[in-house]
């Protein structure tokens, strides 16, 4: 029936589709996706001929008007990105918003979400969690904004690009603590899904060496131990280290 889809699709295995996800991209009169052709390999698969109309970033604002006038006619409009949930550093809230309020239905067929499944795995706290999305790429910016999430009182989940691992790990170490629990995880329902743990120091020495890995990575940080608002010797030791460096 008419309304707003927000569909997940796989993040890896395409066994993780649902039937129902398969099924109202069925039915549905038009696919929404970030590209049309990454897309349209995936929704083959499963023998979904449905058409598809590219939503992005760079078309969302000129688009809007065209999805909410079909929505009105009655029709049906599904969701998806490239990989997973959208709306998770994906197109789409300001879509739900407009139809929340022009009161047109808006519901999902909810599915893979890669921080959910890197936190899940991480092995570390999962009570309390901050999804905290990809890094500024510039350390500057990227130590500011870690400095923020830093007395957060959870376990942060952060996006990031392989080739920035290293870099980002080693701001998390001087910024959140290099003691602090975290796990890096790869590739996740995939052929090679791997999940890393240490502490952000040892991970940060690990990337450092080993280069930037293949696949997609999440990282996750676990909250800082109990009792620990004084930055512990270790803290000191590496902002004491910096320090001297810039002498
Ligand atoms: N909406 C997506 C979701 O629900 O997973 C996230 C989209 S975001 C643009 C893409 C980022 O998600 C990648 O750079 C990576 O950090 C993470 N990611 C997606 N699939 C992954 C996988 N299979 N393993 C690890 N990280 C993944």
């Amino acid at each position: 029936s008419a309304g707003l889809y927000l569909v997940a699709t796989p993040i890896g295995n395409l066994g993780d589709i649902t039937f129902r996800a398969v099924d109202i991209l069925k039915r549905a009169e038009i696919i929404l996706c970030e590209d049309t052709r990454t897309s349209g390999k995936l929704l083959s698969r499963f023998g979904i001929k449905t058409k598809r109309i590219a939503y992005h970033e760079h078309n969302a604002e000129k688009m809007r008007p065209e999805i909410m006038d079909r929505l009105g006619k009655g029709q049906a409009i599904a969701l998806i990105s490239d990989a997973g949930t959208p709306l998770i550093n994906d197109p789409g809230y300001k879509l739900v918003r407009d139809c929340q309020t022009t009161g047109f239905t808006v519901t999902t067929a909810p599915g893979a979400c890669s921080p959910i499944v890197a936190l899940i795995l991480s092995g570390l706290p999962s009570d309390h969690f901050f999804y905290a999305g990809f890094l500024p790429p510039k350390s500057m910016a990227r130590q500011k904004e870690l400095t923020r999430f830093a007395p957060i009182p959870g376990s942060l989940i952060f996006l990031e690009s392989p080739k920035r691992l290293a870099a980002s790990l080693r701001d998390m170490a001087d910024c959140l603590g290099a003691s602090r629990p975290a796990a890096v995880a790869r590739e996740l329902t995939k052929l090679f899904e791997e999940i890393r743990p240490g502490t952000l120091g040892d991970l940060a020495s690990h990337y450092d060496e080993a280069g930037a890995p293949k696949g997609e990575v999440v990282i996750v940080v676990g909250p800082a131990p109990a009792g620990s608002d004084e930055p512990s010797a270790e803290d000191i030791d590496t902002r004491l280290r910096e320090l001297l460096q810039n002498h």
